[in-house]
């Protein structure tokens, strides 16, 4: 038996030790808070200022366009509200079916205070309508807010294509990037993006740290009041340990993209293709030509996703069986009923997701392994004809 076998990326990451020993001393030696008179304290703005700069490195951005939250969901609460506050004549909101629900409550929220919401659909692979969207988007649009790449399959969506539309209609771009950043390279400046969402924990920085990235320009009501930190966008003290090993975390993901991609991408092919080999029934859900490198979602038909999770942890192998804040609820994901998933495939869906430090021996186990699992489940299933 091996030790254990973490596919489940998607939902959290391992702090990187390099992050690690960046982030030690501000716990217990520079633990000043930068907004203090003194010099011990001050000395930590220009931590804070190094790790905006990594940030933006990462990015393609000018530091000051970056905000630090407390994670993904916080910018995207930020995103969306401070959107509308900012720009209060225009009342429809643009998202898709397959967004987190950190942009989909929010979004379905507002509905109740007075603004319509379009949820703009997706096809069997998971990719966006986009003649749904040149349709609906149009002079009353406030914001578009659409997410880069999905969670749960990994599809990556046309976000040029997108901006450029938002841009003809003069309406705000946001888009939740958490799970694209430190995974395919992006440009900011390239792009007509405005703000865009980024989380530490899936990136091997600490839990509780993030970014919400703001073209200069873009018109924004600060969501948390309070202080004048982050130059008066964000108030609360710092996370100064956190946002030191975001930055550092930064740094190592543009360091380690193009060469780790390939390596990554290997390895989630060779699972992805093995198991279509071996298990009869399943199918890859996702767009196959237009994915994160790291995600494997697949369907295996006349099973519970919960039951094949429970054994594969019997071998210490963690993944998932949607996204991590929908499993534990028996309803299939949303994300595959919007791609029109049969209800039976649905319910049996694993999502594997990989990191630089997935290995091909990890690979080979689960290969070995999962294959017996679903015959083993599909020995004792009730709706298997035998
Ligand atoms: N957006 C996406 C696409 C996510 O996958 C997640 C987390 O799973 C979030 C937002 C929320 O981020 P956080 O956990 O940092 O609040």
């Amino acid at each position: 038996m091996m030790d254990t076998i973490y596919f489940d990326n998607n939902a959290t990451t391992k702090v990187a030790e390099e992050v690690l020993d960046q982030i030690r001393p501000f716990y217990c030696e520079l633990y000043g808070n930068p907004s203090s008179m003194h010099t011990f304290g001050g000395q930590i703005g220009s931590k804070i200022r190094h790790a905006r700069e990594q940030v933006a490195g990462l990015l393609g951005c000018d530091p000051v366009e970056i905000i630090f939250t407390s994670g993904g969901t916080e910018s995207d609460n930020t995103a969306i509200k401070g959107a509308l506050a900012a720009n209060p004549n225009r009342t429809k909101i643009i998202t898709s079916r397959v967004e987190h629900p950190a942009v989909l409550t929010v979004c379905r929220d507002l509905e109740n205070h007075g603004f319509t919401i379009v949820e703009i659909g997706v096809d069997n692979n998971g990719r966006l309508d986009m003649g749904q969207l040149a349709d609906q988007i149009d002079e009353t649009t406030a914001l578009v807010t659409i997410m880069y790449a999905n969670n749960e399959t990994g599809t990556i969506f046309p976000i040029d294509e997108i901006s450029k539309m938002t841009v003809e209609n003069d309406a705000i771009f946001h888009t939740d990037a958490v799970q694209a950043v430190g995974k395919i390279p992006l440009n900011l400046e390239q792009s007509h993006v405005d703000m865009l969402s980024l989380s530490g924990h899936k990136l091997h920085a600490p839990k509780g740290v993030g970014i919400l990235y703001v073209r200069k320009g873009t018109r924004l009501s600060p969501f948390m009041l309070g202080g004048h930190q982050e130059a008066g966008r964000r108030a609360g003290t710092e996370n100064v340990p956190g946002i030191v090993g975001l930055g550092k975390a930064c740094e190592l993901a543009a360091e380690n993209i193009e060469q780790e991609n390939d390596r990554i991408k290997y390895l989630r092919d060779k699972l992805e293709n093995a198991i279509l080999k071996s298990c009869p029934d399943c199918r890859v859900n996702g767009d196959r030509e237009n994915r994160l490198p790291n995600t494997a979602n697949i369907s295996f038909e006349y099973i519970e996703g919960e039951s094949i999770l429970l054994m594969l942890d019997q071998f210490g192998i963690c993944a998932s069986s949607g996204s991590a804040c929908t499993s534990g609820s028996l309803e299939p994901s949303h994300v595959l009923r919007a791609m029109g998933v049969p209800f039976t495939a649905a319910h049996g869906s694993i999502r594997f997701s990989l990191s630089r430090y997935s290995t091909e021996k990890e690979i080979d186990y689960t290969i070995e392994k999962l294959p017996q699992i679903i015959n083993r489940l599909r020995e004792l299933s009730p709706f298997v004809k035998k």
